[in-house]
């Protein structure tokens, strides 16, 4: 295995899997625990209450699963709709198509709204949908946040005003997987029924949990959907809530105490500054991008996403190769272009636990492949405009003032 060694540290630059903070990694090194002691119980209470704060609700019922954004999917969909009913779902990159695939697969009767890869979803579709919906036979408007496979982030609010527009009683059931702990997220103001994230894109933890929020509205429509789940039942959890033991089965203790750090270190810097951190990286790889001359595969500013940037390669290049090399030579991990857009982008994940100093790094180590792969650039053009930017943003250290 000594292909994976190399001096110094990786640059993993992907978006999601991302780096681990070595509190949590600290958090996360010790023996397996009895999870029926009081301890754990005790510990999944302050997580439970702890993790609302991430979705910004008051009023939504959180569930840690041991799954990923998947497996978060299913159980949001499951224990909310039945086989047939109707949702409404866009289709605008890979993570939109295979939520899009799940939905078709477990029985529902999805309408899907395509638009091409690199824009966002279509609103003026779905309100006209919604206005010739009278008869309320959409049970589900499905949308993803932001599409990780282009940097496209959806606006969530335009979509609960065309809901409440249309006065229409469809669930509103957002993946944010890589969204929330990065970007703005407004659970309850937005009235998003369930949301949904996995642990290791912005939480910064080793995959294996899913976090699932569900609103009131969709706990009462889990009484009475009839989806076939076992595994995903929120009902055997509400069960265990009750009690106060918590857990219908074996939960990773492990991941409870990473959690338990990470948002430690979420609540030290405020989640706040987080998002404008987020905003600030993303917004100096903008900058970088433009000055290499390439372009963002997202078709316009309002759908920029402050976690991942999809870059467009010139054809004669292959985006791929770039990929390869970053990872052979420089130790630099970047995320691939997927499905449509293989051989065409590459992209930088800029989410997670992260600074201004490492992205500078990432956005290096492009320009040198860049340059490997025949591109004509001007080494240090993307990084002296990026250093600029973030020489005149970058606050002091929320806990160093
Ligand atoms: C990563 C990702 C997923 C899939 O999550 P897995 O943990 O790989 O199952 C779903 N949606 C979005 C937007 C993602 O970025």
């Amino acid at each position: 295995m000594d292909y994976v060694n190399g001096p110094g540290r990786n640059h993993l630059f992907v978006p999601g899997p991302v780096n681990i903070p070595d509190q949590v990694i600290r958090a996360m090194n010790r023996n397996n625990e009895d999870y029926r002691s009081p301890a754990i119980p005790a510990l999944t209470k302050t997580l439970l209450e702890d993790v609302k704060k991430i979705f910004k609700t008051t009023t939504g019922t959180p569930f840690l699963i041991p799954t990923t954004g998947t497996g978060a999917w299913e159980s949001a969909l499951t224990n909310t709709l039945s086989p047939g009913d109707r949702t409404i779902s866009f289709l605008i990159g890979q993570f939109s198509l295979l939520w899009i695939d799940q939905q078709q697969r477990l029985g529902f009767d999805v309408d899907v709204v395509e638009s091409d890869w690199g824009q966002g979803a279509n609103l003026d579709i779905l309100a006209s949908k919604l206005a010739a919906d009278t008869a309320h036979t959409i049970k589900a408007v499905c949308i993803v946040h932001n599409e990780t496979a282009t940097g496209v982030t959806n606006h969530l609010a335009k979509v609960r005003k065309i809901l409440d527009d249309y006065r229409h009683p469809a669930l509103f059931l957002v993946d944010g997987v890589s969204s929330i702990c990065a970007l703005d997220f407004r659970m309850d103001e937005w009235g998003i029924d369930v949301a949904l994230t996995g642990s290791q894109k912005a939480l910064s933890l080793p995959t294996g949990m899913g976090i699932v929020c569900a609103s009131p509205k969709a706990l009462e429509a889990s009484k009475t959907a009839k989806s076939v789940k076992v595994f995903f039942d929120w009902k055997d959890y509400l069960k265990f809530y009750r009690m106060g033991t918590y857990w219908p089965y074996t939960p990773s203790i492990h991941l409870l105490y990473g959690l338990r750090a990470a948002l430690d270190l979420i609540f030290e810097e405020g989640l706040d500054n987080v998002i404008a951190r987020h905003n600030r990286l993303a917004t100096a790889t903008r900058i970088a991008v433009d000055a290499w001359g390439l372009k963002n595969c997202t078709q316009k500013e309002e759908w920029f996403s402050d976690t991942v940037t999809a870059v467009v390669v010139p054809q004669y290049i292959d985006s791929s190769e770039i990929v390869r090399r970053a990872w052979k030579r420089y130790n630099l991990s970047l995320g691939l272009g997927l499905n449509k857009v293989a051989g065409k982008v590459f992209r930088i994940g800029h989410l997670g636990n992260l600074n201004e100093l490492q992205l500078l790094g990432c956005l290096a180590g492009v320009e040198m492949v860049l340059k490997d792969v025949g591109y004509p650039i001007k080494l240090g053009s993307g990084v002296g405009a990026a250093s600029a930017y973030l020489q005149n943003t970058t606050p002091v250290i929320a806990s160093r003032i």
